[in-house]
């Protein structure tokens, strides 16, 4: 039967709630901090920040990460920026103009009330990394930089360089040094989580594998926190680190965690496009591109062609014969509307014969205009490391002249295309970030709680600072003032030894299976399913083939899959095994939301419904909910339980980045 989902919102007026819930929660006392016990399992910006802070409260915290230092955390992909309030360009951006745009850019699916208190920490989190001395961009005489990214009509993306997600991590990674050196840190790299151990119904530990010795370990606390990422790679090619993975937050699925909107997966538009078939990952070029950067396709149709058979170069085509088409159809917005847009607007002049490379599947991202306004040396301090990137992967430089029409020089412009970048579903939090198991809590892209169907750019890292550094460390001493009574707990009892015993029954299950396909060759074949029927373009018929054939490969998985070695020692072929076999509960998840939510709304596009400009069209009457996923056993199909989204601040509307 369905739940009645207690998301623990506080009542009263929107912008009260958050310091409502402060004053009145309850706190744990200083000194019983020192019992206390947490587990965070990750250390990319979510998790790392949790950590070091929960710490720094007084808290003894044991921290996870699959990589052998917190430093490689998939955070430090993050190229473009970091959103904040701060208003520094006077353009009249406010907490409140995040917040709505923030609200908007999710096409009204997010919680008010989450967006709300998250644009209200975003101006700490700068001054929070400005203390621990991140080189943010400056202007000349000292003041932070800015620059935009789609979705907004100001200037409030705070960046260093291309290389935003490193220096944030090493930020916090400074702090987190500091507890470690402390003693309140202890640190375990290259543990990987397998699953989570629920105690009396509370999480009361995780079962962790040693990945250099292969050995399983136990770990008991008071509470335990997921920060470890999305699950972008569910579609094998996506811009995602190639170690994401969702096998800890499927495991808490199973265990009785409920999982919220998996259909929402965000497609960004300017990615470096597939080029073949032996591609293992994609390349993202950063959405601060398009602040200089113009998108374009031929306006003529023999143009294209004439491109695809690379008969004809891009700055051959003068200005009057290209269509840049997201100026044309977004006037107000032009080539900054949310990705979700962006991304279906090249989806269809390319479906319409448009592409500009051999496959048809690629539009330009042009930066002559840019430069002959502002120069190449202004356009490399903005985005030099972008360009060199380019430069490596394709051979071609953005920055090289290679035409001149009418006196107006025309540079080689990169090409690009949609691809998986982010994932706003995740973990189903209430307001104090706690899962539907007590004393779990899941923090940054693995949870939902914010972005709603579409995430704009830069709200991922304010997302995940503001639940590592200034939420979750409040929250948690909700749960944790009861715990402190409770005392802790060892890890011999019968709930650990069942866990441990499945993790190891399930490796012995991979193992022996003995057949003759790899891991790989069926994760590329589950990536096509995905992104053929469950991906930018999704009607109900394509959902109901894309599940059939998911499942039918899960048996081949099943029956035919081959890893080498043994369970003993490094086994890098077993560990992508095990986050394959969770790929495949992900697949089918994303599937059944997508099918179950008859209406398009950000990157949830069906196809059957659409506004005849081609634009999402939502059904707030039907489904304005939260979907919240709950699992029912293996080979069963999960049952959906609906949170409904109430707003009390923002009107409902239709999204408009026209005018
Ligand atoms: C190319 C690229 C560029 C981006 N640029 C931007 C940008 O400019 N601005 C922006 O706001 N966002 C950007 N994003 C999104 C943003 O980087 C991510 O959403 C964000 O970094 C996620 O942080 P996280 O801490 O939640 O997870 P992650 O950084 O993914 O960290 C996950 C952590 O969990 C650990 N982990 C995972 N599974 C396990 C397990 N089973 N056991 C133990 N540990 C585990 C990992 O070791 C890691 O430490 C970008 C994303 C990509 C792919």
């Amino acid at each position: 039967m369905a739940k009645v989902i207690d998301s623990k919102i506080p009542a009263g007026p929107v912008p009260e709630k958050w310091k409502e819930y402060k004053a009145h929660q309850r706190l744990v006392n200083p000194k019983n901090k020192l019992k206390l016990d947490i587990i965070v399992v990750g250390t990319g910006l979510a998790g790392a920040s949790a950590a070091a802070s929960l710490a720094e409260m007084g808290f003894n915290v044991y921290n996870f990460c699959i990589q052998d230092s917190p430093r490689r955390a998939h955070s430090i992909a993050a190229q473009g920026g970091i959103n904040a309030a701060k208003c520094y360009q006077n353009d009249g951006d406010s907490v409140y103009r995040l917040f709505y745009d923030t609200v908007k850019g999710g096409d009204y699916r997010a919680r008010e009330a989450n967006v709300y208190r998250l644009a209200e920490v975003s101006n700490n989190i700068i001054d929070q990394c400005v203390a621990q001395g991140v080189p943010f961009a400056r202007e000349y005489g000292g003041m932070l930089a800015n620059r935009s990214f789609g979705g907004a009509q100001v200037s409030r993306t705070f960046y260093a360089k291309g290389q935003t997600g490193q220096q944030l991590l090493l930020g916090a990674y400074s702090s987190l040094s500091c507890q470690v050196k402390a003693g309140k840190v202890k640190l375990f790299t290259r543990y990987e989580m397998e699953d989570v151990v629920v105690v009396d119904g509370r999480a009361r530990g995780i079962i962790a594998k040693n990945l250099t010795t292969g050995k399983l370990e136990r770990f008991s606390a008071n509470a335990v926190v997921i920060a470890t990422g999305g699950y972008g790679n569910t579609y094998f090619l996506s811009t995602n680190a190639m170690g994401c993975n969702c096998t800890a937050a499927v495991q808490c699925y199973r265990k009785g965690a409920m999982f919220a909107n998996p259909s929402y997966v965000q497609i960004h538009p300017t990615c470096i496009p597939v080029h073949g078939d032996k591609q293992s990952k994609l390349t993202l070029m950063s959405e601060s591109l398009r602040n200089d950067g113009r998108i374009w396709v031929p306006k003529k149709l023999e143009d294209a062609k004439a491109l695809q058979a690379g008969t004809k170069q891009g700055w051959e085509i003068p200005e009057e014969d290209r269509d840049y088409y997201l100026e044309r159809r977004y006037p107000a917005f032009g080539n900054l509307v949310p990705r979700d847009v962006a991304s279906r607007a090249a989806k269809e002049r390319c479906d319409k014969g448009f592409g500009v490379n051999n496959t048809g599947l690629a539009v330009f991202l042009d930066f002559s205009e840019s430069i002959n306004r502002l120069g190449l040396d202004v356009i490399m301090q903005r985005y030099g490391n972008l360009f060199e990137m380019y430069e490596e992967i394709t051979d071609v430089f953005p920055g090289d002249v290679a035409n001149e029409i009418n006196g107006v020089k025309y540079y080689k412009p990169m090409m690009i295309y949609p691809a998986i970048h982010y994932t706003m579903g995740g973990i189903w939090v209430d307001y104090e970030l706690q899962t539907s198991i007590p004393g779990l809590f899941a923090i940054g892209e693995c949870n939902f709680s914010d972005h709603g169907a579409n995430r704009l750019g830069a709200s991922a890292l304010m997302q995940g600072l503001a639940d590592g550094y200034f939420v979750l460390p409040y929250t948690i001493q909700n749960y944790l003032a009861d715990q402190s009574i409770w005392g802790k707990i060892g890890t011999d009892g019968k709930e650990f030894d069942e866990a441990e015993k499945a993790v190891n029954d399930e490796q012995d299950r991979l193992l022996n299976i003995k057949g003759k396909r790899s891991v790989d060759s069926i994760h590329k074949e589950l990536g096509h399913i995905m992104w053929e029927y469950v991906g930018m373009g999704r009607t109900a018929e394509g959902l109901k083939t894309g599940l059939k054939k998911i499942q039918e490969l899960q048996k081949e998985f099943d029956t035919n899959l081959f890893v080498p070695g043994t369970k003993e020692g490094l086994n890098v072929e077993l560990d992508k095994a095990i986050h394959l076999r969770d790929f495949f509960t992900m697949g089918q998840l994303v599937a059944f939301d997508a099918l179950s939510r008859n209406e398009s709304c950000g990157g949830h596009f069906r196809e059957e419904y659409q506004t005849e400009e081609g634009e999402a069209k939502r059904d707030d009457e039907n489904y304005f909910y939260v979907g919240c996923w709950e699992y029912k056993g293996k080979g069963n199909e999960p049952e959906l339980n609906k949170e409904p989204l109430e707003y009390e601040a923002i009107k409902v509307q239709t999204r408009n980045y026209k005018n």
